[in-house]
């Protein structure tokens, strides 16, 4: 339950599996409360009309479900019926409130939840014109059921109307603060965590993912990676040409290696750090490979002219030592690298003999 609670603070994609999930519990209570009173005075015409909505809400449900958990997050039909839930909940509302009692009904306060539902994604003017619709709704309903505009009735229907609006009124001020506060805080981890000049992961989220693997025991391969006589590149074609170079390296290095593979960081300076979640040798030395060759083969220009660059790199698994010592031995086999005459990768010593150069 907490760990529901606290994805649905942090992701909209958990707030609609509570919205999805409420949405049943309610077609449950709806027809619970619909069998009681239709018990008390059979109406077939209701019936029918009852039966037509709930099969339509089944199948509405169902569909918007499967979107839910099997489309992609911010794809066009999970965006449909995401944001177009609380247009059914409306409709559904409209419908079922008159046929469950109208002004009596138990299910009025739903319109409260729509609202807010309502609010998440079109905040404040979201929250205050969905409190209007339903203030217009519930005024219709009231006025068609009741007899008689006693002092009580005008008290109940005035009550509604401030609750509505308040409703909407607040509801939609505090989403929108939360909303606010919730994308503020995503952008400052995200600035946080990413490098200004080449967009990856910072050195301090570096330190963070090397952490957290060796501490969860996960197997893999690190290995750091530096661009050969870089200072001449900044110093032939300016240091604007030379972050253009660092940020089409990491554009290279990111399309190679994807998000189940492992993360490429920014170092720092002209290095870069790439964690590989395999065991595998071959498997890590063919990405190294693909990378080394795809940064030498990629020709970049400065005013016309052309020109292309080798990088070096020190790569091994790591054997459950402490974060500093696997930083430390692959700097070590970095450093052999580039001792050895660069544009090369360099394994330890008892795999070394596998290393391409
Ligand atoms: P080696 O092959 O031994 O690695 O030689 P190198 O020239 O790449 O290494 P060196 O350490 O001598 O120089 C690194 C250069 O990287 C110097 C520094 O100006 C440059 N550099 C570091 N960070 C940045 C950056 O953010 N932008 C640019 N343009 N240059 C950077
Ligand atoms: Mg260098
Ligand atoms: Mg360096």
């Amino acid at each position: 339950m907490r760990t529901l609670l606290r994805n649905a603070y942090q992701s909209d994609h958990a707030l609609e599996i509570i919205f999805s999930s409420l949405r049943w519990f309610f077609l449950v209570l709806a027809i619970s409360v619909f069998y009681v009173q239709y018990r008390e005075s059979p109406d077939t015409f209701l019936l029918y009309l009852f039966l037509a909505l709930v099969i339509f809400g089944f199948i509405y449900m169902g569909v918007s479900d499967y979107y839910l958990h099997r489309s992609p997050e911010g794809s066009r039909m999970y965006t449909y019926m995401t944001k177009g839930g609380p247009f059914f909940d409306f409709i559904a509302f409209s419908a079922l409130v008159p046929l469950t009692g109208g002004i009596d009904s138990p299910l009025i306060p739903l319109a409260y939840l729509i609202i807010l539902h309502v609010a998440v994604y079109w905040k404040f003017i979201g929250g205050m014109l969905s409190a209007c619709l339903f203030i217009l709704l519930y005024s219709i309903i009231f006025f068609i059921q009741i007899d008689g505009l006693g002092m009580s009735n005008l008290i109940n229907y005035a009550s509604q109307v401030v609750f509505l609006f308040l409703m909407g009124c607040l509801g939609g001020i505090i989403v929108s603060r939360e909303r606010k506060h919730h994308s503020e805080k995503n952008l400052l981890v995200e600035t946080a965590n990413r490098d200004y000049i080449t967009n990856l992961l910072n050195h301090r989220s570096f330190q963070e993912h090397l952490r957290n693997d060796l501490e969860k025991e996960a197997s893999f391969y690190l290995t750091l990676a530096d661009i050969d006589k870089f200072k001449l590149i900044n110093d032939q074609y300016g240091h604007v040409t030379g972050d253009k170079v660092l940020r089409k390296i990491g554009v290279i290095m990111n399309a190679i290696v994807t998000e189940k593979q492992g993360k490429v960081f920014r170092y720092g300076g002209e290095e870069f750090a790439i964690i590989l979640y395999s065991d595998d040798h071959d498997e890590v030395n063919k990405l190294l490979m693909e990378i080394k060759e795809t940064v030498a083969n990629h020709v970049f220009t400065y005013e016309g002219e052309a020109f292309s660059l080798t990088m070096s790199f020190g790569s091994s698994q790591q054997n459950g030592e402490k974060p500093d010592r696997l930083v430390d031995k692959v700097d070590k086999l970095l450093y052999e690298a580039k001792s050895r005459g660069r544009d090369q990768i360099v394994y330890p010593e008892e795999t070394v003999e596998t290393a391409l150069v």
